[in-house]
């Protein structure tokens, strides 16, 4: 049976009866789709299909001609008559009409069974010019039924050849299978596309080619449904991606042969798409990265974001244009804003005060990319005008994945609390090397003082005893006297010392009485009298009686121990004048001496514990710095007060204040 691979647009014909094996008259159909025919008719010469236009050439007018004899159909065109009966005793023909103005042709061929029994015949019809005078000259004029037919069979296999060439040239494989699973059409590329051989192409079975290229496939039980779903006639456009094992992927389309509105079998074409496939899933994986990336980079952001703003010391970025790009609330809190106050704002426009040190420093970091790290910075805090604040600083270059310096990264942390802190351990380092200071000094004076006395108190008792050895001799009483000189000096000392411990453990007991205060001071400095010869002591005494609230002979001990201060520190002698008089509530006494002075600077000390002040050498003045620390927890346990007044080389005075009765 003849085949071919070109599509037919023919005219209206009753659809085809699907089955499993097409009838005579189905396959007659199919032949005449395939070469185009324009009149098929049946092994009786029944007419099984017949084009309008070949209709009319014919003179046929009563109706469809289908059913009808060509013979009776064909009336006016007796040659194509005479042709067909030809071709239905099983020889093709050409015939052409010498009757028009135009030469009308045709090539008739008949169709044969499988069985090899003849099913009938079709006419393909062509129009040619007619031939010149040279043409009437050829041979075959004189015997035109054999060149006719000869020049029709080369054209049509001329036409069969270039239809042939440019369906194999086709990029798309093509296949052509019709209702009875027959392979009717193929093109190579289709064979090369699945690798089927001659041999399986040859043998037209559809279901065969499709079980051989089955194990190609990845998911063959849908691709071997999609298949079959088309080989029921239908005349859906179906279309399907194949996967292969080997990675190629064809998208598969298929559209209904027809033939006239007959189905007559399906056209399949496959199409390699690998590549766009390829570079589809390549795009969408390069989508997918770069959607992860974005992801990425923005929860790097926000990871940054919360460190930023969540971190205790300051943060920020400034770009190199000093403009700040990113700032956390810790540094913008330190100018004294909030954050996105200073997002974009130069470093003289967030800091105009720290600007000329930071500035260079930051630019200095952009040129050579190098960190200066730790550096500590002192200035004014926003709101907190006249307190220095310290903050510890530093500044890193923030590099590209290529090297380039993009901006500064600034950490700041404040240190004015740790300023503080270190500042307040130094004062007490200080003051501890002090105490040490003045500790060892204590040492150094208490020894010399309990010394002094002690070398003439045994010269004395020497003396007395080497008096007393000689019989007869009577002991003279100056040795006595100053034996016992040395002995009060050195009860003082100890009494000092035992005195500080007392007020130390907070143990200085008073008993109070009522003591009448010029009673008091007389009794008091008439100790004094006839004891110095080089300097003189006046009493001044109040007009008034003043009576205080005290400890007798505690008070006699912080007068006593004021008139002899002033006396040991007027060393060039000089009047020492004692006053009592009232200031409002207060009876005030002072002790005024012309003497040494003290520094300003050291006033303040004077009555702290072990203090001397730096004009009063040991020699000559020797003393343990506790008499005026015993002095004034004595006057502030009464409720008093005690202070001083001088000037270097303007002598001092001493007064004390006690509440009235
Ligand atoms: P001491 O006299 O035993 O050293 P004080 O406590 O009595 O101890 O005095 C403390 C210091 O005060 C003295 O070392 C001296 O420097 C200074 N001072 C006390 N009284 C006078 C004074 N009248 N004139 C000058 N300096 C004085």
């Amino acid at each position: 049976m003849s085949a071919g691979p070109a599509a037919w647009e023919g005219p209206a014909h009753s659809r085809a009866t699907p089955t499993s094996r097409p009838s005579p008259v189905e396959l007659l159909l199919q032949v005449g789709a395939s070469l185009h025919a324009a009149l098929v008719v049946d092994s009786q010469g029944r007419i099984v299909w017949m084009d309008s236009v070949l209709a009319g050439a014919a003179g046929w007018r009563s109706g469809p001609p289908v059913g009808r004899s060509a013979e009776e159909v064909l009336g006016g065109l007796p040659w194509l008559r005479h042709a067909l009966d030809e071709a239905l005793t099983g020889t093709d023909g050409l015939r052409e009409d010498a009757g028009q103005e135009q030469r009308l042709s045709a090539v008739v061929v008949p169709v044969f069974g499988e069985d090899g029994t003849q099913l009938g015949a079709c006419a393909r019809l062509r129009k040619s010019e007619l031939p010149g005078p040279e043409a009437a000259r050829e041979p075959q004029a004189l015997c035109p039924g054999a060149a006719e037919e000869r020049r029709a069979r080369e054209h049509l296999e001329h036409q069969t050849s270039l239809l042939r060439a440019t369906f194999d040239s086709i990029t798309d494989g093509v296949i052509v299978v019709d209702l009875a699973r027959r392979i009717t059409a193929f093109n190579k590329r289709f064979q090369e596309m699945w690798g089927l051989t001659d041999a399986m192409m040859e043998e037209r079975d559809a279901e065969k080619a499709l079980a051989s290229v089955e194990p190609w496939v990845t998911a063959p039980a849908q691709f071997i449904a999609f298949i079959r779903q088309g080989f029921e006639p239908s005349s859906a456009y179906r279309d399907y991606i194949v996967e292969l094992r080997d990675g190629r992927v064809f998208e598969c389309g298929s559209i209904p042969q027809m033939l006239g509105d007959a189905i007559i079998g399906r056209i399949w074409s496959y199409r390699e798409v690998t590549a766009e496939r390829q570079a589809l899933a390549e795009q969408g994986r390069l989508l997918a990265a770069e959607h992860e990336a974005r992801e990425r980079l923005e929860e790097s952001f926000a990871l940054l974001d919360t460190f930023l703003n969540h971190a205790p010391i300051a943060l920020g970025f400034i770009g190199r244009d000093l403009r700040c790009l990113r700032i956390n609330d810790a540094l913008a809190a330190l100018h004294g804003r909030r954050r996105e106050d200073d997002l974009g704002r130069t470093v003289r426009e967030m800091t105009p005060q720290l600007a000329p040190i930071v500035e260079p420093l930051i630019r200095q970091v952009l040129d050579e990319g190098i960190p200066i790290i730790g550096l500590n910075m002192t200035g004014e805090g926003p709101g907190t005008s006249g307190e220095q604040r310290h903050w510890n600083v530093s500044y890193y270059p923030v590099r590209s994945a290529s090297g380039t310096i993009l901006g500064v990264g600034a950490v700041v942390a404040e240190i004015t609390e740790e300023y503080r802190a270190q500042a307040e351990r130094d004062r007490l380092l200080r003051e501890a090397e002090e105490a040490i200071r003045v500790r060892d000094d204590f040492l150094s004076i208490a020894a010399h003082e309990l010394k002094t006395p002690l070398t003439p108190l045994k010269l004395h008792l020497q003396m007395l005893k080497g008096q007393a050895d000689a019989s007869g001799h009577v002991v003279a009483p100056r040795h006595v006297d100053k034996a016992l000189a040395q002995l009060a000096r050195l009860s003082v000392l100890v009494n000092d010392l035992l005195d500080t411990s007392r007020i130390q453990a907070g143990k200085l007991e008073l008993t109070t009485e009522p003591i009448p205060l010029r009673e008091f001071i007389r009794e008091v400095l008439s100790d004094f009298r006839g004891t110095n010869s080089l300097h003189s002591l006046w009493f001044e005494a109040p007009d008034e009686p003043l009576v205080i609230r005290g400890d007798r002979a505690r008070l006699a001990q912080v007068l006593a121990n004021l008139v002899e201060n002033a006396f040991k520190y007027s060393p060039s002698g000089g009047t020492v004048r004692v006053t009592a008089l009232r200031m409002g509530t207060e009876a005030c006494v002072s002790v005024k001496d012309e003497g040494i002075g003290i520094p300003k600077e050291e006033q303040a000390h004077l009555f702290e514990r072990f203090f001397r002040a730096r004009n009063a050498p040991i020699s000559g003045f020797g003393g343990l710095g506790l008499g005026l620390y015993i002095c004034r927890d004595i006057i502030e346990r009464h409720g008093g007060r005690i202070w001083v007044e001088s000037e270097v080389e303007h002598g001092s005075t001493f007064h004390f204040a006690l509440p009235c009765l």
